[in-house]
């Protein structure tokens, strides 16, 4: 079973990626990710709505920004980190499944407009999603189901200041 899950968003552009940035690290959270690193454009605002999630949400989700995805990559392997790149180009999910189920320490890297080719030669796996393009939040939250096996659906979070209770017919929230 995985220790450490982080997920690296490579080539952030404030503005055009604002909200799909801010999507992948809340998938990653809702999902069972640890932590969320940020690569290129810094971005404040984004990281602050992660956190403001974490605070009101629950859960001990990290979020920190880089300014050098490849040192950064390279400083988790150093860790023994395994890198996952996920790519429409990569090797099925299905038929290297059990191989990443193996991993205990894990970056998953989610690509943006371009991917430079590094990011190919640095990752141990290029996971394809399907090979169709389609977008790194699906791509990731297919990943991380795939590898918790569904059981990241009852994952719990842990000093939130609210809970959701699930209802069939309305909106309950309850303060903690
Ligand atoms: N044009 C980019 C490139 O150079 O590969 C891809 C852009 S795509 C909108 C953004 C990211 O979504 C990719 O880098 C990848 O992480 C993810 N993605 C999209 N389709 C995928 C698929 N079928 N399997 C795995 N990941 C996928």
């Amino acid at each position: 079973m995985i220790e450490m899950l982080k997920v690296l968003r490579l080539g952030h552009r404030r503005e055009r990626d604002k909200r799909i940035s801010t999507h992948v690290a809340l998938t990653a959270r809702a999902l069972g990710a640890d932590e969320f690193i940020l690569t290129g454009e810094k971005d404040d605002k984004l990281m602050k709505t992660v956190k403001d999630v974490v605070k009101r949400f629950g859960g001990s989700f990290k979020t920190n920004y880089s300014d050098n995805w490849e040192k950064t990559v390279k400083e988790n392997r150093k860790k023994s980190y395994k890198i996952i790149h996920l790519t429409m180009y990569g090797e099925k999910i299905q038929d290297i499944k059990r191989e990443i189920k193996e991993i205990k320490n894990c970056l998953v890297i989610v690509g943006g407009e371009k991917v430079p080719k590094k990011a190919y030669e640095l990752s141990d796996y290029n996971v394809s999603v399907t090979n169709q393009p389609h977008s790194e939040v699906s791509a990731l939250a297919i990943l991380l189901d795939r590898y918790y096996e569904g059981k990241e659906l009852g994952f719990k979070f842990e000093d939130g200041e609210i809970e959701i209770k699930p209802s069939r017919s309305e909106k309950i929230v309850e303060k903690k």
